[in-house]
């Protein structure tokens, strides 16, 4: 058996946000979204503005109909790639064994740390002061024996606070841990357990491994076994990614070039907005349409520099719609980037969030 790992989660709390309330005094104490407004998508949220319940991945307009007094702040990416670098060099002087989920969370085993410390709660402690101590900005820490129960830790006590989930509580405190705050389970997986009495982990536990695979496929199997508090994945320190894709399936297909341009437009910022919290940019574009009828249809292009934002990839879009073979009703369009910055060949599957549709 391997020795037992000591894994912390480090998450920033409501970053972006923060680092505007942070940079602009004015904004303090108010309910801010960064991103947003009438027709981009919220990327990040204040936590003043979260009793609104407005939250990141939120259409804009919702937004502003929850909280009309909301103050919505653009996007600072240069600057919050600054204090992403800040934040990882710290984690560096503890280990190198850090895997970033984002700009503003990461991964570390500190099993056997550069300082030789012995207790992963102290050195959770102390980057997290160290952190407030260079940015101004507060940060939670999860900290347990591998990445899930981490990562599910960090979210107890925040913003500001660190939870440790020893050895011998793991099995109480999976018990205890209500359905949808497990990671990896979302919305549409919580709902469907929801309606066969699972509302905790306790009641998950009672579920066969057969009867789990059954129900949810090979996603049951992790189920089963993060419930136990059983996780392998190691920490990665290189996450590679070989493409980074948006795509949206629309409950009433678009009918007209008009609605297609509009998505086309939306969809190209979410995807500016992701490429920008991943720090990648790229050569080549694809755009993806599934018809009414389930056809689908892709054309690509590739230049020569990299892709410049998002009206470059929306102007691009437009060019390869105009290339289709068919006039049909369209149920999904997709846009994604590949060629990209990201040398190695290792390549790394991603799950983005994406406004209107549901993820797991
Ligand atoms: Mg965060």
């Amino acid at each position: 058996m391997l020795p037992e790992r000591k894994i912390i989660h480090v998450d920033m709390d409501a970053f972006y946000a923060s680092v505007e309330q942070h940079d602009n005094p004015e904004l303090r104490g108010k309910p801010i979204a960064v991103g947003g407004g009438q027709y981009g998508v919220v990327a990040a949220a204040s936590y003043e503005a979260r009793k609104f319940g407005i939250r990141s991945a939120m259409p804009g307009r919702m937004a502003l109909e929850k909280c009309p007094h909301l103050i919505v702040v653009k996007p600072r990416f240069q600057r919050y790639k600054e204090i992403s670098q800040q934040i990882r060099t710290i984690f560096y002087e503890y280990t190198d064994l850090v895997e970033p989920l984002s700009l503003d969370e990461a991964y570390l085993d500190v099993t056997e740390n550069k300082k030789g410390i012995e207790s992963a709660n102290d050195i959770a402690r102390a980057i997290r002061q160290r952190i407030f101590e260079e940015t101004g900005l507060t940060a939670s820490a999860g900290i347990s024996v591998n990445k899930f129960l981490a990562k599910v830790a960090s979210d107890y006590n925040k913003p500001n606070g660190q939870k440790t989930i020893h050895p011998t509580q793991i099995m109480e405190f999976m018990e205890e841990l209500p359905i949808e705050k497990f990671y990896g389970i979302g919305k549409v997986t919580a709902n469907k357990m929801h309606e066969m009495h699972i509302f905790k982990g306790a009641d998950l536990k009672k579920k066969s491994l057969e009867e789990l695979i059954r129900l949810f496929g090979k996603s049951g199997n992790y189920y089963y076994n993060v419930v136990r508090g059983i996780h392998k994945s190691e920490v990665k320190p290189h996450r590679i990614q070989k493409s980074v894709a948006v795509e949206e399936t629309f409950w009433d297909n678009l009918l007209d070039e008009d609605s297609v341009f509009k998505q086309l437009q939306l969809i190209s910022e979410e995807l500016e907005t992701r490429l920008a919290k991943k720090e990648i940019k790229g050569k080549s574009l694809t755009l993806k349409i599934k018809y009414k009828d389930f056809t689908q249809y892709t054309r690509s292009k590739t230049q020569e520099v990299y892709f410049a934002g998002a009206t470059d990839f929306f102007e691009t879009a437009q060019k390869l719609w105009e290339l289709r073979p068919f006039d049909k009703p369209v149920r999904l369009l997709g846009l994604s980037l590949s060629n990209l910055n990201t040398q190695e060949k290792k390549q790394v599957s991603v799950q983005l969030k994406i406004p209107f549709k549901e993820f797991e």
